[in-house]
């Protein structure tokens, strides 16, 4: 059966450093963010006419493999989606370098991925939304039976992501206010490598998964570039984009 598995942006030129990609966002995750953008695809209720299967993926990929570079496999969380590893590997066969992005909560999914040179992926980009030790309450309230160690688990995908050379991994932080504060960053830095590339973005309040943080006030110019500054005081390569 080929079921719809996820959206498929069909040229971007933002999602790979540097390359013209296609972007596919699969369904499902293991976190709730309260700000996730992305609400239809981790909840399984996006209009399936909206969605594509993985043979319209490859068929696109094999269309555009002289026009595109990159392929980003993207989410919800996509080392949950079955799907995502035979995309790897078509994508390699294709020629296609692939940039996978992941919110670092499943390392021995990623050790996997990695492990095997038809699926190791080019490049990784990892979230790190909060302080680690407030994951269980902040990103996953919906699931009380959890019981993963996020501190543990995050820290393994860092060191595992840390393995890459320096132009081919960053980390990445939505500026939540209730998420990220000075304290916060303070904990997210000491997990990273020194030599990372820290990413932040500025958080929208439009669409998110939990409907009161639409009414949340984002911070400021003034205020993300203190924080990112304040970031850079532990991780010299944190930057606002
Ligand atoms: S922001 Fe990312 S990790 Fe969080 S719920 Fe959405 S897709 Fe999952």
């Amino acid at each position: 059966m080929n079921l719809k598995t996820g959206a498929l942006v069909k040229t971007s030129l933002v999602d790979y450093p540097g390359m013209i990609c296609a972007t596919i966002f699969l369904k499902h995750c293991n976190l709730r963010c309260p700000y996730c953008y992305n609400g239809p695809l981790v909840n399984d209720s996006a209009d399936e006419s909206e969605l594509v299967t993985l043979d319209e993926i490859t068929a696109h990929l094999e269309k555009r493999k002289n026009v595109l570079e990159g392929v980003v496999v993207s989410g919800g969380e996509a080392l949950l989606n079955p799907d995502a590893k035979t995309i790897i590997r078509k994508a390699k066969e294709l020629g296609y370098k692939v940039k996978l992005d992941t919110n670092g909560t499943l390392p021995e999914l990623l050790k996997e991925l990695i492990n095997n040179p038809q699926t190791k992926p080019d490049f990784i980009a990892m979230d790190i939304k909060t302080n680690p030790a407030n994951y269980h309450n902040l990103l996953n309230a919906s699931n009380l039976q959890d019981k993963t160690d996020y501190s543990k688990v995050l820290k393994e995908s860092v060191k595992i992501i840390s393995g890459y050379p320096k132009d081919a991994r960053e980390f990445r932080t939505v500026l939540v206010p209730l998420l990220v504060k000075k304290e916060d960053i303070k904990a997210i830095a000491s997990i990273l490598p020194e030599d990372a590339s820290w990413q932040f973005a500025h958080f929208r309040n439009d669409n998110c998964l939990d409907p009161l943080f639409n009414s949340l006030k984002p911070y400021s110019d003034t205020e993300a570039l203190e924080l990112v500054e304040y970031a850079k005081t532990f991780i010299k390569g944190a930057v606002l984009r």
